[in-house]
């Protein structure tokens, strides 16, 4: 069964699963509109348009002509298809004739979410702001035609910079174990740094989309792990979505198979998509730090362990809501016996003995 996150600024709701285009494009149009329709029939309701090329446009216009106004659309802002095969550019001029192209594909007249597309660069952001792009994009939304506003990024600088302006509703970010841990093309930022990106968004109400959730399918096979060890496709989701802020995440599939596959999450047991592995190739500033795996579970006192943390931690970063959630909790940090049962489980060492102190004094229960 589909589960859905509500956008914090917003009355969408979004499967937590959502379909990416990265790979669709390779089984042709009519596969494509298959794997659409398949997955509007298992509730997917969000799709990302980053594709590889211009095939999956029109297959997901056909696809949802009966229900477009129950699908979220994220459009590309920089994305150009109009040669048949992606490109990439900052252009205004160009982006205003490719985003036509892509609505009339699409065969809708309003996007839901339009996202200025893949700015990892400084110099980048700039051009965007130059050449008019940003403010091309809110005047579509003051106009209706761009309903919310996100930005896709590899870069944790450039996307605290536009979380800056209050713009966006959503950013698209790639979040696996790898990146997460410095290892990989787009392992951009400090490992606290990506962190306090995730708990800045959740804290600001800013919805996540995840992109590269298997590092490209490198962290699926021991022998392109960076870690030596394969992890599953269910464990990599599983460790996206329990990032604060995240509320979907986007694999590319190729066919209804793999669509099947990935579906195949929502009936997967806590052992298959449990990640905690992780703690035993994290690197040494990711030792003692929660994340929330719940791998400690279960605690003799029924304290949630993952959920206690994350509250703790948001409400640090500045989330109002995480004191309200941490005070309906039924169980508090002050309930810990101090057994030490969770220690002695965390794979990465934290020790929640004094940790369930230190938010007892915080939260004052
Ligand atoms: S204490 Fe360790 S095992 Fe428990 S949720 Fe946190 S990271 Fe996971
Ligand atoms: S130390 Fe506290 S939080 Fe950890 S398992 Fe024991 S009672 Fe639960």
């Amino acid at each position: 069964m589909m589960e859905y996150r509500k956008l914090p600024r917003g009355t969408e709701t979004i499967s937590v699963i959502g379909l990416g285009n990265s790979s669709t494009g390779t089984a042709g149009e009519t596969e494509t509109e298959a794997v659409v329709a398949m997955a509007v029939e298992n509730g997917i309701n969000y799709f990302d348009l980053a594709a590889s090329d211009a095939v999956p446009f029109e297959a997901h216009g056909r696809a949802v002509a009966g229900c477009r106004d129950q699908v979220y659309f994220q459009v590309h802002f920089g994305a150009d298809y109009r040669s048949g095969t992606y490109g990439w550019t900052l252009k205004l001029e160009d982006i205003k004739r490719s985003v036509d192209w892509q609505l009339k594909a699409l065969k809708t007249d309003y996007i839901d979410f339009g996202f200025l597309h893949c700015i990892d660069e400084e110099a980048d952001l700039k051009e965007a702001e130059t050449a008019g792009t940003i403010r091309y994009i809110k005047e579509l939304q003051e106009a209706g035609v761009v309903r919310r506003i996100g930005l896709s990024t590899h870069t944790p600088v450039i996307a605290n910079k536009l979380l800056d302006t209050g713009i966006l509703d959503m950013l698209m970010f790639s979040i696996n174990p790898a990146y997460d841990y410095r290892h990989g093309e787009y392992a951009v930022g400090e490992v606290d740094e990506r962190q306090a990106l995730y708990r800045r968004c959740e804290a600001e109400g800013v919805g996540i989309s995840v992109m590269k959730a298997f590092s490209g399918g490198q962290l699926l096979s021991d022998a392109t792990s960076p870690f030596g060890k394969a992890l599953t496709e269910y464990q990599c989701i599983r460790y996206a979505l329990d990032k604060p802020g995240v509320l979907t995440v986007l694999p590319g599939v190729r066919n209804r198979e793999d669509l099947k596959r990935i579906l195949g999450y929502f009936e997967a047991s806590p052992e298959e998509t449990d990640y905690s592995v992780i703690g035993s190739f994290a690197p040494a500033e990711a030792e003692g730090s929660c994340v929330y795996c719940n791998h400690c579970k279960p605690c003799p006192a029924g304290l949630d362990v993952g959920l206690i943390n994350k509250y703790y931690d948001l409400a640090k970063a500045g989330d109002a809501l995480a004191r309200d959630h941490y005070a309906n909790l039924e169980k508090k940090a002050s309930a810990c016996v101090g057994c030490g049962h969770c220690d002695r489980r965390c794979p990465f060492h934290v020790v929640q003995t004094e940790r369930m102190k230190e938010i007892q004094e915080y939260f004052g229960a």
